[in-house]
């Protein structure tokens, strides 16, 4: 280790003790000294001492192309160049209208119009404004209440945090969020036709006054990748139709290939009324989300008379370099057919932690497309295991009592493998 190069990642250490506030981390880890990267390659992160970082959950699910990939660092230079930045509030440029007909293209129906955001919050908070509105602008005020499924995450701020209400981590905002309606999501053992009956039963209770059910379709990502079958994600769609509710789909953490299609609602075969995308629509580069709303809803915004606009936005909306590399990113997870790749690499992970069946500690382990997810029985173990991924430089995050892998899609299927191998050993020497 280089005596000059570790100074200096203590010196960035000081600095960030002093002054850098950073996201869901406990003050206590920060004082153990958290790595300093300063570069990225591939499925790489390499740190101040030159050490390579396997990046297992592709920073927070965003960068599925791995970090630096050349086409679309490539299109992000010539963007900057071209055209940095330009609102959207009553302007066009070319990326931002391109890649809403590249999205366009790729919903089971392609007649819809985008809202461009800048984070997956901001996307979820757009579209449950847009559905809002939506009914009032059919002259319906009474549709005001949203359903949401138990232990949800739709993001942090406040319209999102009422979605994914949990007292251990909102109380103190309790008085200015208004927590949705929960549904019972079937896992854990729960049945999927006692999961519908109570569904059902919410809307029934509150018949003309939901305006929307919002999901993570099949995997609730932060919740600790729990899975759930397409059928209740088929069934909440029925029923969000019958009772005359929007179905929102958030497809932010799942979207662009995760799950071994494109997006996971195509698993149930269903017809979103808004999709939500966020994270790896630019391949995890630069921050752009969208919400995707179907015309039905967008034509009662654009009614003639009354004022019916829509009256939100953010600064940096569609920014064109952001939706340059979103464009880039698309081209390769189209070109290298990467959903299609998660379904192939997702079955290979699958039969690789199923050794883990049965495991001292594992309470279970599930897979699907590129995700894989093992939960233990308790937070001691927890520790162990990443410590022991840690130790061998696989950059592993746990969820509460889950230890998980979500790659960049296009990893190669031998460095899969000795992730997989390293947790399935990090297990066992943990149990
Ligand atoms: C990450 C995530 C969000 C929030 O996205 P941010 O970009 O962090 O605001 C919303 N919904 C889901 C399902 C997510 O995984």
């Amino acid at each position: 280790m280089n005596p000059a190069v570790s100074d200096s990642a203590n010196a960035l250490r000081e600095l960030a003790r002093a002054h850098l506030w950073h996201p869901y981390t406990p003050a206590s880890a920060v004082d153990e000294g958290l790595p300093v990267i300063v570069a990225g390659e591939g499925p790489w992160l390499v740190d101040a001492d030159g050490r390579r970082w396997l990046d297992a959950i592709a920073s927070w699910w965003a960068c599925a192309l791995g970090h630096g990939h050349p086409a679309v660092v490539e299109a992000i230079r010539r963007q900057a160049a071209e055209l940095d930045h330009c609102i959207l509030g009553g302007l066009i440029h070319p990326r931002a209208a391109e890649l809403a007909a590249r999205l366009a293209c790729r919903m089971p129906e392609p007649r819809v119009h985008v809202h461009f955001a800048s984070d997956g919050a901001s996307a979820v908070e757009a579209a449950v404004k847009i559905a809002l509105q939506f009914h009032v602008n059919r002259g319906v005020t009474e549709r005001t209440e949203l359903l949401a499924l138990e232990n949800a995450y739709h993001g942090d701020t406040l319209a999102a945090v009422g979605l994914g209400f949990l007292e251990g981590f909102h109380a103190p905002f309790r008085p200015v969020v208004r927590p949705a309606v929960r549904l019972p999501v079937p896992y854990g053992g729960r049945d999927l036709d006692r999961c519908v009956a109570a569904a059902r039963d919410a809307f029934a209770s509150r018949r003309g006054r939901v305006a929307a059910v919002v999901v993570e379709p099949l995997c609730q990502g932060a919740a600790g990748m729990r899975m759930y079958p397409a059928g209740y994600l088929a069934a909440l769609s029925d029923l969000a139709r019958h009772e005359g509710a929007l179905l929102i789909a958030d497809e932010i953490a799942t979207g662009f290939g995760r799950t071994g299609r494109w997006f996971a609602f195509e698993h149930a075969d269903v017809t979103p009324d808004i999709v939500c995308l966020g994270k790896a629509l630019s391949g995890g580069t630069l921050p752009i989300s969208a919400a995707v709303v179907r015309d039905e809803v967008y034509a009662t915004f654009a009614a003639p008379p009354p004022d019916r606009t829509f009256h939100h936005g953010h600064t940096f909306a569609g920014n064109p370099i952001a939706a340059a590399a979103a464009l880039a990113s698309l081209d390769v997870y189209e070109a290298e057919d990467l959903p299609g790749r998660a379904a192939r690499m997702g079955v290979a992970m699958k039969e690789r932690l199923a050794a883990l069946h049965g495991a001292g500690g594992v309470a279970d382990v599930r897979c699907l497309g590129l995700i894989g997810a093992v939960e233990f029985d308790g937070p001691a173990r927890v520790r162990a295991v990443r410590d022991r991924l840690w130790a061998r430089r696989i950059l592993a995050r746990p969820l509460g009592p889950v230890v998980y892998l979500m790659p960049p899609l296009n990893i190669a299927p031998d460095l899969l493998d000795h992730a997989c191998s390293a947790l399935v050993e990090a297990v066992r020497a943990a149990g």
